[in-house]
Parts: structure tokens; sequence; C-alpha cells
């Protein structure tokens, strides 16, 4: 439901913001008030005391400042904080979603480089889902079901000029009317306002893009993006210093990692496609760090529950296909998920049945004690996790998920083309349209090997034939909205933002 933005929730974000002046502001603030002539600790009866205290909170600002210190104080929680999770009414929400991140290519889920450390090291403290699968291979597509909980089928939007329908309840409007600020800062155009994506938030923009620093290399030569992540960054420093006082919700949409775009420090693994996405992947692991940091020394990471998410993944010519938004196989499907709390589990949580993008939302809503979405296809994940972190069996999925694309998405006034993949257990089973020749169908069982490069649908027919008939019942589910969804008359200038971001539209 798309709410009118009230004026006196206005902050422009898209200008430059003035980020200089606010560095680190409580610290800032602190060392004026210690410098201060008023201040009591300048005390004319013991002013030998007064100097060491000076000299000592100094010293432990300064270790702080080079990270001698951990500025991550949250204090060591139990399965218990996380039920009670429900009772706190101080909680903020930081939404990452790493466009275009593979889970293995990261070091929480097994890969042998060292790509990712924080988001290591939040997993290793939190809540990490092993086998997460995103709802699709495209951007808009796999947004549009996180935010609203439904599969690509019921959410009506598979297509390039279709919008999100107002009548959708997205997690920002039930965050903002339980209280929360809420503000989007995106950088990828299929996410944009115009599509739907803004329902709920008082802010949603796109950061302005600044020109990027002379180290900074940009190896997908489809794209013609400004700016990096380090905007987003930026601008959510900004937001945090004008609104960090009330409650908040903040979903940055991150796109280094999907313009392979790395620096020197982050150059470390190579240079052939696939290592130069291992160094955008650091190398946005380098600016959440800067993120981070910041949430540290402004004292927010004990009531905050920061989430890291995917759109989907990548592929590197697994059988023989590059790239995203062409298919639904594992490589572009399995994405990571991660929860970090307002403290830290030792050891941290592993849920490891399969889970998808469309419980997300129920899961953290129902972990905050907000209310819930209604007649989504997600389940909340808060039972798994609570018996997980008590080392107790896992509740048993209800249904299976799936991933879903029309591979004729971008191509104006053609007839849909599908290919959908439906998880459950051990299979996954893959059913595509190809053109006039009818439909291509495929079963995969990770026991034969975790490429799922082995086609069983022959060997294992009545389990492919099951499992078909569960992808043909959900190709036939509808949207539960009343009205039509709209399609949106794109111009031109859009389009070519769009074009911008390396997709090949008509
Ligand atoms: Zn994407």
């Amino acid at each position: 439901m798309r709410a009118e933005p009230s004026p006196a929730r206005s902050l422009d974000l898209s200008r430059e913001s003035p980020v200089d002046a606010c560095v680190s502001s409580a610290r800032v603030r602190y060392g004026l008030a210690l410098m201060s002539t008023d201040s009591p600790l300048l005390s004319k009866r013991w002013p030998w005391l007064t100097a060491a205290a000076v000299v000592l909170l100094v010293y432990l600002a300064t270790l702080v400042e080079v990270g001698r210190l951990d500025p991550d104080d949250r204090p060591v929680g139990t399965s218990e904080d996380i039920a009670a999770l429900r009772e706190r009414d101080d909680l903020n929400v930081l939404f990452i979603v790493i466009d275009t991140l593979r889970a293995e290519r990261l070091g929480a889920w097994g890969y042998e480089r060292d790509t990712s450390p924080l988001l290591d090291r939040l997993a290793s403290q939190g809540i990490r889902f092993d086998r997460h699968l995103s709802q699709s291979s495209w951007t808009k597509c796999s947004m549009a079901s996180l935010w609203t909980g439904l599969y690509p089928a019921r959410t009506g939007v598979t297509r390039f000029e279709q919008v999100l329908s107002p009548e959708a309840k997205l997690p920002a409007e039930i965050l903002s009317e339980a209280g929360f600020r809420t503000a989007g800062l995106f950088r990828n155009g299929w996410v944009e306002g115009y599509f739907g994506f803004d329902q709920g938030f008082d802010v949603y923009t796109r950061p302005v893009g600044r020109p990027a620093a002379p180290n900074v290399r940009r190896q997908n030569p489809t794209i013609k993006e400004v700016g990096t992540d380090i905007d987003a960054v930026r601008a959510s420093e900004e937001f945090l210093r004008i609104y960090g006082h009330e409650r908040w919700f903040l979903y940055l949409h991150l796109m280094d990692v999907h313009e392979y775009l790395y620096d020197e420090d982050s150059a470390r693994f190579g240079t052939n496609f696939s290592d130069i996405y291992d160094n955008a992947i650091l190398h946005t692991n380098f600016i959440l760090d800067q993120l981070y940091d910041h949430l540290g020394r402004e004292g927010y990471l004990d009531h905050t529950l920061i989430v890291i998410a995917s759109d989907h993944g990548e592929a590197f010519g697994e059988r023989g296909i590059e790239g995203h938004a062409r298919f639904v196989y594992r490589e572009t499907t399995e994405v990571p998920l991660i929860l970090s709390l307002p403290f830290k589990l030792e050891p941290g949580v592993v849920v490891d049945q399969r889970t998808a993008n469309v419980d997300i939302w129920p899961t953290i809503l129902d972990l905050l004690g907000l209310p819930a979405m209604q007649g989504v296809d997600g389940h909340s994940q808060r039972p798994s996790i609570l018996a997980a972190a008590r080392g107790e069996d896992p509740p048993v999925r209800d249904g299976p998920a799936y991933a879903h694309l029309d591979q004729n998405w971008g191509k104006r006034g053609s007839i849909e083309a599908p290919t959908v993949a439906v998880s459950d257990g051990d299979y996954r089973f893959v059913l595509t349209q190809e053109g006039g020749r009818g439909w291509r169908q495929e079963l995969f069982d990770r026991r034969h090997g975790a490429a799922e490069s082995d086609n069983l649908a022959e060997i294992e027919s009545e389990i492919a034939a099951r499992m078909r008939a569960v992808a043909e019942g959900y190709l036939e589910s509808e949207p539960p909205w009343q009205g039509r969804v709209q399609d949106l008359e794109i111009d031109e200038i859009k389009l070519n933002q769009l074009r911008a971001l390396g997709y090949q539209i008509p």
C-alpha cells in the first residue's frame, strides 16, 4: 500500500552529504566536553587526577580509533536472548543487500579464499542460513519476492515493465507503522521507486554517485554507472547523524560486486573474471568494515539487527553459462543470508535446512515481535533458529522452495518462457521452456555432487515426474492482488539507466 510522503519526514540523501563534518561525531562531542573549562572533570582540587583521567580517556579513544580495541562491544547472548528479542522496543534494523553475491564465494560457506572476513565474523557470531535460495536470478523479479514474501508467479513481477502492486503490504510499511524511521538507499535501477519498491519508505533514493577514487578499477565492460558503494555508506552515516536517535530501518542495496569493482587493497586473487569477482567481494567487505566501525563508534551495535542478503548469485561457465538473469540453476540462486544480532552468539547458530528469500521478512518481523505479513508464501524461520540455538531437531519445512525466471523478461511484447527450479530436500528439479521445442527437464541430487552437473531425470523418473507436477502447479499460481498488476511506460531515460547496468533491453 502506498502512502503519501509526509513533508516533515523528508531528507534528501541524493545530494552530497557533509560527511567530513560528521565523522565520528560522538568522539568529537566527547572531546569537546572534556576540554570545556566548565567540566567538573577539571577540578581545581584534584588537577593531577583530572589530568591523568584526561590522558587515559584520550589514550583509550586513540586505541579505538586505530582499531586496537574492538568497537564491537556487544554482550554475549543465548538462545533465550534470541527468544526475548520480541520483548525489546529499542532495536533498529539494518538490511544490506549485496547484489550478485554467490554464497559459496564466502569463507563462512567454506570458500578457500579469504574474501569476506567481516561477513564471516558476523556469521560466526550470529545466525547463518547454510542452504538459502533466492527466488530469481534477475534483480527486479528476485527483490519483488524478497520484499513481498511471495514467489515470482505470485508477485506478478517477472517482466521488465511490470510494477509491484500498490496493494502489496511491504515490510517498510509495517515498520513505518510500528514507529521506525525508514530509509532505502539503492544503487540498482531495478529497485527504483517507480517499480513500486518505495512503499513504506520515508526516504527512498539513490545516493549521489561521486567519482570513484583513482585506484578503483571497474572490470565489467558493460557497466556505465558512476559512483561506488562508498556513496551508500556515506549517505547511511548522514541518515544516522540526523535520525539515529529515533528507531530506524535502513535498507542498503550495494552494487560493487555486480560491477566487479575493486581497488589496490582488494586486488589479491588474480586477473580472470572469476578472480576479479572475488576481489570485488573483498572490496565490498572493506567498505562494510567502514560502516560497521561507524555503527560501533556511535554505539548502535547492541541495539541493531543487521541482515546480510543477496538477490542472486553469478555463474562462471558452469553448463556453458556466465553471469546471471538467464537461468535459475544453483550458481545463480544459492545466496547467503546472515543475521547479526545485538549480541554475540558463542558459538554462532547455523540453520542448515532449506530456506529462501521469501522467508526473510516473515522471520525478521517474527523475531522482533512485529505484525506478520498476511497471506505470504514464506515462513518465519524463528522456530528453526531457536531449535538450532538450543541444539534441538529442526522443524520440518513446509513444502518446497522455488526460483523462477521468465527468460523473455527483457523482450518487449514477447510471450512468457519460464524456467523454474523446485528445491526439495536434496533434490533440485529444473523445468525450462525452450522456445518452440517444448520443455527441458533436469533433476539434480546434491548427494551426487555439489556442482549438480548430472541430470538424473531419466534415471530417477518417478521423482522427476512428481517434481514436474509440483513445478507445473506452481506456474499456475496467481497474484493475490484484486486489481491487475500494472505495467510501467518506461521512457528512454529510464531504459538507458537500466541498460547502464549492463542488461540487454531492446
Ligand atoms: Zn541483482
